[in-house]
């Protein structure tokens, strides 16, 4: 026989799938002996059954959920309908996976038109039982019988009017019986029948409710979106209430275990005194932050505050717990991971690992990528922001910076982003119907809701910067909002600042990133870890202190041909190419000499006397010639020379294929004395910062393309020769090395040749790839989107290492190179390098570093150290 219903204290945490997260939950709290009221879950696999089979609750599903309400009344000495002491229970959803807002929830079902009269007496409170009474009508019209809210909330709204009242906890007795009355009503109408006054027939309407609802139009999208598949079926739970609309000594509540935007230690919440479900999230009233429970009612504060500890404790993860207070008693209702911005995810992990939740393998392995990433995400720049005036604050809900044309509604956002725009969601409150909306949007305000409001709850969790609760602005239509004087049109540009709650009109240029004490403390920890070290690709002062701040070791490739792009310089190196003879040559390389040891100077101190691998230029030429008459005549004039000189000697030059042309050592071989200048260059600069700085400077000189071993031993020597020139003339010793790029197929395979003079091989991808397949870098993105959408390619080779191609050809260096030279230094640099799936073949490869852009080396840390736990 089938199982379809497992009581609280049969189940744990380990069963989502069969029990959905909230019930899981539920069970384990029960069997951690927490104030859990007692209840049952009705399985996803009953669920299942029901949508497979006509919808239907067959007998055998009833008779095992009258079973568990028998047990309920056993334990809690209630019984459904009973005049003395009436069982009420709520009906709640949960599916494995936590789906905010996306199913309902039902109260106090079992109340009738009797048992209120009971549930008034007993708790000799009229005013709460039909406060309870009303909002079952609602919530049963509404989730089960699928009727409009507003229909209800209407009549509460005109009777606090008629009244001039402002809340609904001033409404008196009389006033709920009245609400009742029209609730019951509205029903009839709209449903030509009575409200079920059976408390088994509402909670099997309940429950077929719940079922039906995992195919809701809401529940669809947010799985779309979510990536959830639509076969897992939703558990339902069946539990005791408790009662936080009692009083003033009642109450419920939300609350994280820790700040969920910025991760701090410590409760952060919200919630209601006498209030019930919903209304803390629902804007009702204004919540009351955590902390003032603490004066409220502190021994239940002090309580909450020990159960969300040994929560964390117990999941090893930051909860979200939801808790109610009935007469002074604290009751926990529900617990599940809480969600959280990426800042708050980095920070609490490493809270967990100094107070000992987690050990250090754990902290590794659960750092994902996407917090990482986001962690990097620049905010508006801190000297544009001074000048600024915000027109209007709120919450700051989701950290984080963006700027966009305002829309107001989820379709105008969706269409807009649809044609390019950057969009800014606009909105009096969100709901699950605007999910879609949000997602599309840098970032999202409204002007009501609280911390833990649907937009704040949402936009965190998607990592969409977000202001709630902007009091001062009114949405007036769907095109429309004012904020005093100001108008918000459709299409305004704004600029959201999530960190602090300041909107400005306009945009606002965004910062440069900043590292983040989080992240000094993980590189340690990854650096203990990963078996491959990561350089920065960098040339600039100011890209090699980024490199340096997220986390390089050194720089593994600074190209000097990056230097010559300037237009000053790009004189001087058209003047090197387009000389006529050795002297004129020799002529401007004493001028570039000096400017290049300058860079170099700048680069070893941005470097902090780390590692520093210089690559001797390797300069497509095409990219450096003058191109048409007008640059010809230009440059002539600016040399010295004729226009026709000029033409002559760019024909001459010009190439048919240039990357496979005259670049890189064929350059050094030709002109020996481009490369012994800038040999001298290196060696001088490190001279000189070693001498001023007291860093010890260690230069590694690279060779870039080299074919043959012959052809690298020739210059190398004569490079030699300079810089054994060069330290005689300072009077320095310095420790440097000599190596080679390999990118070329045939170096792979002589790589046993070209090892015996090389002190370092680094692979460069970018090329190695193009000749190894045969696919211009430039020119086969289209081709290789094809081949993938064909399913020929599994990746773009250019992004994701050819493990089988490129990959066999390093292997094959590798082992050759190593053979003849066991202290050859390996590296590997190009973007695919970095990539997290070409790094679990690179960790075994036995090679020293990856060498990848600045802001991809804290992931490929990261991603070093996981694969290597
Ligand atoms: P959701 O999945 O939307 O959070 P829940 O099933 O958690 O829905 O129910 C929403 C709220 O209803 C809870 O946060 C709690 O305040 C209230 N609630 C649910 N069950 C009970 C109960 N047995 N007693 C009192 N309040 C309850
Ligand atoms: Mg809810
Ligand atoms: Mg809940």
């Amino acid at each position: 026989m089938n199982r379809w219903v497992y009581l609280f204290s049969e189940g744990s945490k380990e069963q989502k799938d069969l029990l959905g997260g909230k019930g899981a939950n539920l069970a384990e709290m029960t069997k951690l002996g927490l104030p859990v009221p007692t209840g049952f879950t009705v399985t996803t696999e009953a669920c299942l059954y029901y949508l497979n089979h006509g919808n239907q609750l067959i007998s055998d599903m009833k008779d095992q959920v009258m079973d568990a309400v028998e047990k309920l009344s056993a334990k809690t000495g209630k019984k459904f309908g009973d005049m003395e002491n009436p069982l009420l229970v709520s009906v709640r959803s949960g599916s494995k996976f936590s789906m905010p807002g996306m199913m309902d929830t039902v109260l106090n079902l079992g109340l009738n038109d009797q048992t209120v009269a009971a549930l008034a007496s007993n708790s000799q409170n009229e005013r709460f039982a039909y406060d309870c009474y009303r909002r079952l009508l609602q919530m049963f019209g509404n989730v089960v019988m699928g009727m409009d809210n507003s229909d209800f909330e209407n009549r509460i709204t005109a009777l606090k009017k008629v009244n001039g009242l402002s809340f609904d906890n001033e409404l008196t007795a009389d006033h709920w019986n009245q609400i009742v009355s029209e609730y019951k009503e509205i029903y009839r109408k709209k449903l030509q029948r009575e409200f079920p006054q059976d408390p088994i027939e509402q909670l099997y309407l309940a429950i077929e409710a719940v079922f039906g609802s995992w195919n809701n139009q809401r529940a669809k999208t947010y799985r779309r979106l979510h990536d959830i598949s639509d076969d897992l079926g939703t558990a339902v739970n069946i539990q005791e209430m408790v009662f936080g609309n009692f009083g003033d000594s009642s109450g419920t509540g939300v609350v994280f275990s820790r700040n969920p935007s910025l991760g701090d230690p410590g409760l952060f919440g919200e919630y209601l005194i006498n209030a019930q479900g919903e209304d803390v999230v629902a804007g009702v009233r204004t919540p009351k932050p955590i902390q003032v429970l603490a004066d409220e009612l502190p021994e239940q504060f002090q309580q909450l505050k020990s159960i969300c500890e040994d929560l964390e404790k117990h999941y090893q993860d930051m909860q979200d717990v939801e808790f109610t207070i009935e007469r002074e008693k604290l009751f926990i209702l529900q617990t599940r991971s809480g969600k959280r911005t990426s800042k708050a995810a980095l920070t609490i992990l490493l809270d967990f690992y100094k107070e000992g939740i987690i050990n250090e393998a754990e902290l590794v392995s659960r750092i994902e990528a996407k917090d990482l990433e986001a962690a990097l995400h620049p905010n508006f720049d801190e000297d544009a922001l001074k000048n600024r005036v915000s027109f209007l604050s709120g919450l700051a809900a989701s950290p984080g910076a963006a700027t966009g044309a305002a829309y107001f509604t989820a379709e105008a956002a969706t269409e807009a982003k649809a044609r390019g725009e950057r969009v800014v969601l606009v909105r009096e409150e969100t709901s699950p119907e605007d999910i879609e909306g949000i997602a599309v949007s840098e970032a999202v305000i409204t002007s009501r809701g609280g911390m833990t409001s649907h937009a704040a709850v949402v936009a965190r969790g998607m990592g969409i910067c977000s202001v709630v609760g902007c009091e001062r602005l009114t949405v007036l239509e769907e095109n429309k909002a004012t904020v005093g004087e100001e108008v918000i049109e459709e299409g305004t540009i704004l600029s959201v600042d999530g960190t602090s709650g300041k909107i400005y009109f306009g945009e606002i240029p965004m910062e440069e990133v900043t590292n983040t004490v989080a992240l000094d403390e993980l590189h340690v920890i990854w650096d203990r870890h990963a078996k491959i070290k990561v350089r920065a690709n960098a040339e600039t002062p100011k890209d090699i202190a980024t490199g340096m701040a997220l986390g390089a070791v050194g720089i593994g490739l600074a190209r000097t041909e990056h230097m010559f792009f300037e237009k000053s310089r790009l004189l001087q190196f058209r003047q090197l190419i387009l000389a006529d003879s050795l002297d004129e040559r020799l002529e401007v390389l004493k001028d570039l000499k000096q400017v290049q040891k300058q860079d170099f100077k700048f680069m070893y101190e941005a470097a902090e006397g780390k590692p520093t691998t210089i690559r001797l230029l390797d300069p497509p030429l095409h990219e450096f010639l003058p191109k048409g008459a007008d640059e010809y005549r230009e440059v002539a004039k600016e040399l010295g020379k004729t226009y026709n000189e000029v033409k002559r000697k760019t024909d001459n030059l010009a190439e048919v294929n240039p990357m496979l042309g005259f670049r890189g050592l064929r350059l050094g071989v030709a002109y020996p004395e481009i490369y012994q200048m800038q040999a001298e260059a290196i060696i001088e600069a490190a001279c000189e910062v070693t001498k001023e700085t007291g860093l010890a400077i260690q230069p590694e000189i690279m060779i870039p393309f080299t074919i043959d071993a012959q052809e690298f031993a020739r210059v190398r020597s004569s490079i030699e020769e300079a810089i054994q020139r060069s330290l005689k003339e300072y009077k320095q010793d310095l420790s440097y090395q000599i190596g080679t790029m390999i990118e070329i197929p045939r170096a792979c395979f002589v790589a046993d040749e070209i090892a015996q003079h090389a002190d370092f091989f680094s692979f460069g991808t970018n090329d190695l790839t193009q000749m190894a397949l045969g696919l211009s870098r430039d020119d086969s993105p289209r081709i290789i989107n094809q081949y993938m959408e064909a399913g020929i390619f599994a990746d773009d080779p250019f992004q994701v290492l050819d493990e089988s191609g490129v990959g066999a050809l390093m292997k094959l260096a590798i082992e050759r190179g190593r053979q003849v030279n066991p202290k050859l230094k390996i590296g590997i640099c190009g973007e695919a390098a970095a990539h997290p799936k070409s790094i679990a073949f690179l960790n075994n490869l036995a090679i020293d570093y990856i060498s990848c852009s600045p802001f991809r080396i804290p992931q490929a840390k990261m991603t070093l150290a996981q694969d290597a736990l």
